[in-house]
């Protein structure tokens, strides 16, 4: 699945009850799972932790559809390099020392 994809399926699933949240809210939620994600790992529970991760980013997904960003528009620069440096293999800590 793309990323498209899956953010017109949390769409379909979760606008109607997004919309009426508003971002702020939507927000709390993600931090929240968030949270929920830092536990898991700490508990070094897998399972759960791979679980966390999806949470995590359908709410991350939700909130870009909130406030109406194209997330897979959004990651595709990361295919011309690094953000930071602007290289294919970040090398932005050589950059620092
Ligand atoms: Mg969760
Ligand atoms: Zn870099």
């Amino acid at each position: 699945m793309h990323i498209r994809e899956f953010q017109h399926l949390i769409d379909r699933m979760y606008s109607q009850r997004d919309r009426q949240r508003g971002p702020a809210k939507t927000f709390l939620w993600f931090a929240e799972e968030v949270g929920e994600l830092a536990s898991a790992i700490a508990r070094k529970d897998n399972r759960n932790t791979a679980q966390e991760f999806a949470d995590v980013f359908a709410w991350l997904v939700t909130l870009a559809n909130v406030e109406g960003v194209d997330l897979e528009a959004a990651v595709s620069k990361y295919a011309d390099g690094c953000p930071g440096c602007g290289e294919m293999v970040c090398r932005c800590e050589e950059k620092l020392t």
